[in-house]
């Protein structure tokens, strides 16, 4: 497995593949969801690349840059195990030699919500870094996560809009045995907060169980219960939306997605589940 820094290495090691690449774009503290990734890309593409870059741009000033962890060596382990061959580990110099870019990739009006609206600018980072590291390991195709749902719509948007010549394939989540998400944020959560945050795939669970019969406000309904009197766990924002993000009203019938956000503590969580959403045969009629 190469492991390449610097642009020029990244390059020269991309050059030499021979066949489909396919790359997983990571900020590190790699876990099973990353590994879900790593296998999809195996199956997919005859080499494998990884990127690892904590990106400054989608982070907020109050928001936990410097303390998300960084763990490259165990990364770089599992990366090896995964059959990766070659990961990019640039610093911010590298990926943005010129300082902060002035030009930067507009997510359009999905970016201001739902994550947009609780990260103002998340969506631009998001998108030039996946943008840059595109142009710069020259995928066929790249993988992302359903765990980070808005993102993954909005990636296979710029694709699409900006005419960028590479596959995208969304993975499902992958979660604890107990149905925690995972995510390298976990790692924050005190064993409480870890008690606590099983509200928010609980409050999905019920939901989608919902939506079959009871429609959209009744799932809806049903999953803010869920929240009700835990005062551990606070509901940032919970939508049923259709397959693509865009917004459904109460008579939508039809497959969809239920997303939510919460705090624990200081830290902020985020999840979404597919949903079927049909009416009871009265509501129906
Ligand atoms: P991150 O390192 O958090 O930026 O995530 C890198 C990629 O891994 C993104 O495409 C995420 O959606 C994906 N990912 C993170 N957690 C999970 C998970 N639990 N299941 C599936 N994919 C995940």
């Amino acid at each position: 497995m190469i492991v390449a820094g610097t642009r020029a290495d990244l390059a020269a090691a991309r050059d030499s593949m021979v066949g489909r690449v396919g790359v997983v774009l990571t900020m590190g503290a790699l876990h099973e969801g990353h590994a879900a990734l790593l296998d999809a890309a195996r199956s997919g593409a005859e080499h494998v690349v990884v990127t690892i870059f904590v990106n400054p741009l989608q982070f907020g000033p109050h928001e936990d840059f410097d303390r998300y962890p960084r763990t490259l060596e165990d990364d770089l382990q599992m990366c090896r195990a995964g059959g990766v061959d070659l990961v990019f580990t640039p610093d911010r110099g590298e990926v943005y030699p010129d300082g902060e870019p002035g030009v930067r990739v507009d997510p359009g009006p999905l970016g201001g919500q739902l994550e947009g609206a609780s990260r103002p600018g998340f969506f631009h980072g998001v998108l030039t870094v996946v943008l840059k590291l595109l142009h710069l390991t020259r995928p066929h195709a790249a993988y992302f996560g359903e765990k980070d749902y808005q993102q993954l719509v909005l990636v296979r948007r710029m694709v699409r809009d900006l005419d960028v010549p590479v596959q995208i394939t969304g993975v499902p989540t992958v979660r604890e045995p107990d149905g925690l998400a995972r995510s390298s944020r976990n790692r924050y959560l005190s064993p409480a907060e870890r008690q606590a945050a099983l509200t928010l795939p609980r409050t999905l669970r019920e939901g989608a169980a919902a939506a079959a019969g009871a429609g959209v406000d009744g799932a809806l309904a049903a999953a803010r219960r869920v929240f009700d009197g835990t005062a551990e766990a606070k509901l940032d924002y919970l939508v049923l939306t259709a397959p693509d993000l865009a917004p459904v009203d109460g008579a939508y019938r039809g497959p969809g997605r239920l997303l939510g956000a919460a705090w624990v503590g200081g830290t902020r969580l985020i999840d979404n589940v597919p949903v079927q959403v049909s009416g009871s045969p009265a509501a129906l009629g």
